[in-house]
């Protein structure tokens, strides 16, 4: 099992690295994610030792869950699943950084919660880019107007845009909403709004890592590639379906 994870770790690093090499950029502007639902912690552990630094998690349930083990390392974990406000305050006890920021109800919630605990978070607005009913995420046409509203939240930190990208066999399919996500920053950025400047692009997951960093990614988000698949009958991106 070990060995599996080293060599698969290592696969995704070179696959990143190719990715780099073939659009002409650095792999340092290309951070990698593990995303950890349903993987136990020992596995997480042995990804690791083998060098992983950060991860992201789906469920307020796993956090908690693998909090006593993945406390006691040196790791940075994420939120990256559907977060709902009445998980806020435990959520908050695991993570350094919230990726799926997407309606302003959640921005005031987490918000109010921060102040509380007189601390800052970063964040990601996740945008809904593949247009498709079962994701969450922005409206593609709301992002620019979103960003105005939440800049207002001294206690968040707006670190970039997020996206899961529609999964395809066919590339021509899965590129357009990883480059909608490219186009969406450059349209912040023209709208000059204070103070929001140097916004990071977390895309790319297994299948389309190499697509999504031709596109502009800083931040790859890969589960299966590492830790195989996870035989579920449906995909968790949210925290409302049942365990
Ligand atoms: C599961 C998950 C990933 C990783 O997907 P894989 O296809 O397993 O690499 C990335 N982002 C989010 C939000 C996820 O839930």
């Amino acid at each position: 099992m070990k060995e599996m994870i080293i060599s698969n770790l290592k696969e995704v690093q070179d696959r990143i690295k190719n990715a780099c090499e073939l659009s002409g950029r650095n792999a340092s502007e290309v951070q990698l994610l593990l995303a950890t639902k349903t993987v136990p912690f020992e596995k997480i552990k042995m990804a690791i030792d083998a060098g992983a630094t950060l991860i992201g998690e789906n469920k307020m349930q796993e956090l908690r869950d693998k909090d006593p083990g993945l406390k006691k390392v040196n790791i940075e974990r994420h939120f990256i699943g559907h977060l709902q406000t009445n998980k806020i305050k435990d959520v908050l006890k695991y993570v350094s950084c919230i990726q799926s920021l997407d309606r302003l109800h959640l921005a005031q919630e987490l918000d109010r919660q921060l102040q509380k605990e007189n601390r800052n978070l970063d964040v990601f607005i996740q945008v809904n880019t593949s247009f498709e009913e079962s994701k969450f995420g922005l409206r593609p046409d709301e992002a620019v107007s979103f960003i105005r509203e939440i800049k207002k939240y001294d206690t968040l930190n707006i670190k970039g845009l997020m996206t899961i990208g529609l999964l395809d066999v066919e590339k021509e399919k899965m590129q357009p909403s990883l480059r909608l996500l490219r186009l969406i920053r450059d349209e912040i950025y023209a709208a000059g709004i204070d103070n929001v400047k140097e916004l990071k692009l977390s895309m790319g997951m297994s299948q389309d890592l190499e697509l999504a960093i031709a596109e502009g990614s800083n931040m790859v988000r890969i589960g299966t590639s590492v830790f195989g698949n996870r035989f579920l009958g449906k995909e968790i991106w949210n925290e409302n379906i049942a365990e």
